[in-house]
């Protein structure tokens, strides 16, 4: 599996690396600004399938734009989100004045809602979600199996038993890494790296990086990730 890291598209810092391409045809999360590197910097022709992990503007402010261009192919698409995705989207098309692109939706995107443990059989994937604890919000991760392996992506999440079975579940995970203190939010550099030296048969790429914890990554031993990077899970 190709995992492709568009990263950095937050306001809040610059090393957020919360979007993917996975493969040529899957995108995992829209943060705002996100949609600038996608549609410039990558080829969305392939395009299937989008996952979004929650509805915080880091991960899904962009969605709007990126359904405005793919709507414009002849092709069906699938969008796997939690509840509530439908209004959320149309709120953005009517804060943005572009309510026309409802009928696209209505049209052409076939929107799935995650469950705990729910699996999504899209193509040759089986997508499975998983609900974190991520504050009190509904928020998901996914186990991604493309037919050769199973890759985990946590999303926003703090320690929990979903993050568990993903990792247990998975080859490599790409995983919240933000804090240095422990909170209901967001994992500690230290929690991940404990995780890494449990699970050692799983490669741990930690994302969602923050100013605080990006300076650290490299005397923890944790792999190095970065706007850009395409990483081969084989
Ligand atoms: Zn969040
Ligand atoms: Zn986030």
């Amino acid at each position: 599996m190709l995992v492709t890291l568009v990263g950095n598209c937050c306001t809040w810092t610059k090393n957020l690396a919360t979007s993917y391409i996975i493969n040529d045809d899957i995108i995992l999360d829209v943060p705002q600004g996100s949609f600038k590197t996608l549609y410039n910097d990558y080829c969305l022709d392939n395009v299937k399938y989008i996952l979004i992990s929650h509805f915080h503007s880091d991960h899904f402010a962009d969605l709007h734009l990126l359904v405005d261009v793919l709507a414009r192919q002849d092709k069906k698409y699938v969008i796997v989100a939690p509840k509530g995705c439908r209004e959320r989207l149309y709120s953005l098309f009517n804060a943005f004045d572009v309510p026309h692109l409802k009928n696209y939706v209505e049209e052409k995107f076939e929107i799935k809602e995650c469950e705990n443990g729910k699996t999504f059989n899209l193509g040759k994937y089986k997508i499975r979600s998983y609900k974190m604890t991520h504050g009190s919000l509904d928020a998901y991760g996914y186990v991604i199996d493309d037919d050769t392996i199973k890759v985990g992506f946590s999303g926003d999440s703090c320690m929990c038993n979903s993050l568990i079975k993903i990792i247990k579940k998975s080859k490599a995970v790409f995983i919240d890494t933000s804090n240095i203190q422990k909170n209901l939010k967001h994992l500690t550099i230290d929690e991940v790296k404990t995780l890494s030296n449990e699970y050692k048969d799983v490669s741990f790429y930690p994302v969602h990086l923050s100013t605080l914890t990006l300076p650290l990554i490299k005397e923890s031993g944790l792999n190095e990730t970065y706007q850009g990077q395409v990483i081969e899970i084989n």
